[in-house]
C-alpha cells in the first residue's frame, strides 16, 4: 500500500494509473475506521482497478466550539485496516498542504446546504464541498462513494458534481449499523456505555415513523411526534437538535410523507453529535431503511 502526503505526488501517482487505463476509486474519509468505512471501502475495491482512501480531518468544516481537536484519530489502527481493506493507496494530506496561507476560495452549494445540519452548523457544508471538489482535483477518481448516512452531504456532493461539471460518478453506500440499529460513526467513541444504550433510540425512533407509514399514517406532524416520543422516553438524557421530514431530492419540509420523503435527525447524546436518517417511499408501497447491512457486536 502507498501511503502519500503531497498533493503533487499524489497527483502524479494517479496520472500514470490514469494513463494506462485504470479506473480509480475514491473514497474520503476523516479516519478512525469503522465498518461503515470498511462496507465503502468494499464496495468500492469490488468496482475499480485501483483504491484510494484519504484521511484528512478537514479544519473548514468544524465550527469555533465544535471538535476538531478532539476528533478521535488513530493513524496505525486506520493503516492496517486500511492494508487489510486492500486499498491500493492511503492518501494523508496535510492541513498546511491542503490550506496554505492566503487560501480564499469556497464552494456554496446553495439550498441544499441550508435546512437539516447546515441550519445548525453553520459553514460546515461549505467545508465539505470545498474539500471534496480539492481532493477530487487531486485523486481525479473515476468513482467516488460516500454513505446515505450522511444523506445531506451526499445530495450536496452530486449537486456540486453536476453543478460543476466533475467528471466523476458518485456512488452512495447504505447505512451500517450494529446490531442494535445504531449507525456506525468515528463519534459513537464518545458514548459511555449508558449514553451508548440510550443512542439507539435513534434507530428505533426512526423505525417507528416506518412503521407509522407503512401503517398509513401520512401527516408528518404526527409522524415527528412519534419520533420524538421514542426519543424521549428512550434516551431521556439525549437532546434534541432537529427532527425532520424533508422531500429526499430537495430537502424542503413536506407536511404529507407521500413520495420519497428523508426523515433525518441530529441528537447530543452526552458529547456525543449523533446523525440519522431513513428514506420512506410511499410510491413503492415499501420503505428504504437505508440499513442493509447490520453487524453482529463483536
Ligand atoms: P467520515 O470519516 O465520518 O467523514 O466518513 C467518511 C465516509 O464514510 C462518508 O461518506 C460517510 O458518509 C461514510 N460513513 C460513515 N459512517 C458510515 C456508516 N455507518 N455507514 C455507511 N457509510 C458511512
Amino acid at each position: 500500500m502507498h501511503v502519500i502526503h503531497a498533493l503533487h505526488e499524489m497527483h502524479n501517482w494517479v496520472y500514470m494509473l490514469k494513463k494506462s487505463g485504470k479506473k480509480i476509486g475514491f473514497v474520503p474519509t476523516m479516519g478512525y475506521l469503522h465498518k461503515g468505512h470498511l462496507e465503502l471501502l468494499k464496495m468500492a475495491r469490488s468496482r475499480c482497478d485501483v483504491l484510494v482512501v484519504s484521511i484528512f480531518v478537514n479544519p473548514t468544516q468544524f465550527s469555533p466550539g465544535e471538535d476538531f481537536n478532539a476528533y478521535p484519530r488513530d493513524l496505525t489502527r486506520d493503516m492496517e485496516l486500511a492494508q487489510w481493506a486492500e486499498v491500493d493507496c492511503l492518501f494523508l494530506p496535510e492541513a498546511s498542504e491542503v490550506y496554505p496561507a492566503g487560501y480564499r476560495t469556497f464552494i456554496e452549494v446553495e439550498s441544499l446546504s441550508e435546512p437539516l445540519c447546515g441550519a445548525f452548523r453553520p459553514g460546515h457544508f461549505r467545508g465539505v464541498a470545498t474539500v471534496v471538489a480539492k481532493l477530487f482535483n487531486v485523486v481525479q477518481p473515476d468513482v467516488a462513494f460516500f454513505g446515505e448516512k450522511d444523506a445531506q452531504q451526499l445530495l450536496i456532493i452530486r449537486k456540486m458534481v453536476e453543478d460543476l461539471n466533475v467528471p466523476v460518478r458518485i456512488v452512495g453506500c447504505p447505512t451500517v449499523r450494529e446490531a442494535d440499529g445504531l449507525a456506525m460513526s468515528s463519534r459513537n467513541a464518545y458514548l459511555s456505555d449508558e449514553e451508548r444504550k440510550q443512542a439507539t433510540a435513534l434507530y428505533r425512533s426512526l423505525q417507528k415513523a416506518r412503521n407509522m407509514v407503512v401503517h398509513g399514517e401520512t401527516d408528518a406532524d404526527r409522524v415527528l411526534a412519534g419520533v420524538r416520543d421514542v426519543l424521549r422516553s428512550d434516551a431521556p438524557s439525549a437532546h434534541v437538535e432537529y427532527v425532520e421530514a424533508v422531500d429526499a431530492e430537495t430537502l424542503h419540509t413536506v407536511s404529507r410523507i407521500v413520495g420519497k420523503v428523508l426523515i433525518a435527525m441530529a441528537v447530543h447524546v452526552g458529547k456525543a453529535r449523533l446523525i440519522d436518517n431513513i428514506t420512506i417511499d410511499t410510491d413503492a408501497l415499501t420503505t428504504n431503511s437505508q440499513s442493509a447491512v447490520m453487524h453482529a457486536p463483536k
